[in-house]
């Protein structure tokens, strides 16, 4: 979200007439979008700003921005701790940027009266192929240890039509896949337009190759959601689905609104219809009051429910959220212990299930050049594991058919066995 953000900005720069730059040396301004989830990336993000100081005693004459959720968890902090950063601005006041940019003004902003959902602005994207289009901003969910409902304010939903002409837009731009992008994708309702309602008009949209969705939230995760993924070709087989915890008890305290029994059984019910569903999900250890019993518990949903992939994160008290006031009572090294546990048997579970691939054939597209080596290339199935190919005779966005021959807990590795049309 925060990346189709930075593009969104990106979008309100081209059409006030301002070039989008790589290097920092050489442009007039300088803009950090920022998350504000977890302390993680606030410390991640606060120590970039505060690589910029010297910039600033070089080029006084720049301007510095810090944009997004930490602008709006932190407000005032930020200039005081770092007097260098001239402008400030929440989430919901990128399009004040060209106008400040250009009176060289200073300025903080992070109490818009009006959200946005920023509707009428096209993202300048990079070329590819694969896009990130957001459907809805905010969230009406009021899981007790996120700040996004305080950073982003209550759920809005994009109209039917401000998203397909964007898709269509991106189309015309070369792009095959999108990923319809939500806090909570399943609540989307836009004039009695339900999630399943936009999946399927977006899914008929001509050249569309792929859609795909984040984040489900189990709660609303409906049986005509599973009905249309089924239905429709182009809608890839995977939910991400954060089940967060595997304990009832803590369930209740996070306020996710759904019990370990309710989520297995929607697992199994979407599995049951969706042939070669993955599911991927997140997971907070060492949320308050977090027992060993309710780590336990955890550990024996991911070995029953066996993710394709999990993020895992340390619960980080976040000031504005419920959880703050509950305490952070969870030792450290606990909290860490956990975390390591459940990652490692997320990977041997991924490592088990991406085996299972080798021997068999599977359809991916090409989406770029792999990181490590210009002599390979990589895709992804439907499912959205990754698959790299020791060839690179292939351009982005082919389809192809690939033998799986080796696994890693992370990707697969193949050769193609026939090409398919783009
Ligand atoms: N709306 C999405 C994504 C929210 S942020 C959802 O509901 O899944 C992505 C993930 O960050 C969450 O799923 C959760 O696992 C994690 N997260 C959010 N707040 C957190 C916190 N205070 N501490 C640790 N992890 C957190
Ligand atoms: Fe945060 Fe819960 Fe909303 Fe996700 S669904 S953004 S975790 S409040």
């Amino acid at each position: 979200m925060n990346k189709y953000d930075s593009e969104l900005i990106s979008g309100i720069l081209r059409c006030g007439n301002f070039d989008i730059i790589d290097d920092i040396e050489k442009a007039d301004a300088v803009l950090i979008n920022t998350c504000a989830v977890r302390e993680h990336a606030e410390n991640r993000a606060l120590s970039n700003i505060r690589q910029l100081k010297n910039l600033k005693k070089r080029r006084p004459e720049v301007i510095l921005g810090v944009l997004g959720c930490m602008s709006k968890y932190l407000g005032s902090k930020i200039i005081k701790d770092n007097p260098f950063v001239d402008i400030v601005l929440g989430p919901d006041s990128y399009r004040k940027l060209p106008e400040i940019l250009k009176d060289k003004k200073r300025c903080e902003d992070i109490f818009t009266r009006e959200y946005e959902n920023y509707s009428d602005i096209f993202p300048l994207k990079k070329k590819g192929v694969c896009a990130w289009v957001a459907i809805s901003r905010g969230c009406n969910e009021d899981c007790s240890y996120c700040v996004v409902p305080y950073t982003r304010g209550r759920e809005r939903s994009r109209s039917v039509k401000s998203i397909t002409d964007e898709i269509k837009r991106l189309l015309d731009e070369g792009f095959k896949e999108v990923t319809l992008l939500g806090q909570n994708v399943n609540s989307y309702n836009y004039q009695d337009v339900d999630f399943p309602g936009l999946l399927e008009k977006v899914s008929e949209i001509e050249g569309l190759k792929r859609v795909r969705f984040a984040t489900s939230h189990p709660m609303n995760l409906s049986d005509g959601l599973v009905d249309v993924m089924k239905e429709r070709k182009n809608i890839c087989p995977h939910l991400h689905l954060p089940v967060q915890s595997g304990s009832n008890k803590i369930l209740k305290t996070m306020r996710r609104n759904y019990t370990k029994e309710k989520y297995i059984n929607l697992v199994e019910k979407a599995k049951s219809k969706i042939k070669d569903l993955t599911i991927t999900t997140d997971i907070i250890s060492g949320f308050p009051g977090e027992t060993e019993n309710d780590h336990r518990l955890t550990v024996d949903l991911v070995k029953k429910v066996k993710f394709d992939s999990g993020f895992t994160f340390k619960y980080s008290p976040r000031e504005k959220t419920d959880a703050y006031k509950y305490g952070d009572d969870v030792p450290e090294n606990v909290k860490i212990e956990r975390l390591e546990e459940i990652s490692e048997i997320l990977r041997e579970i991924s490592l088990k299930k991406n085996r299972e691939w080798i021997g068999k054939i599977t359809e991916i597209m090409i989406e770029g050049k792999s990181r490590k080596s210009d002599s390979k290339v990589f895709g992804r199935t439907d499912g959205f594991k990754k698959v790299i190919l020791r060839q690179n005779n292939f351009s982005i966005g082919t389809f192809v058919n690939v033998l799986t021959t080796d696994a890693t807990s992370h990707t697969l590795f193949g050769k193609v066995v026939e090409s398919k049309e783009t």
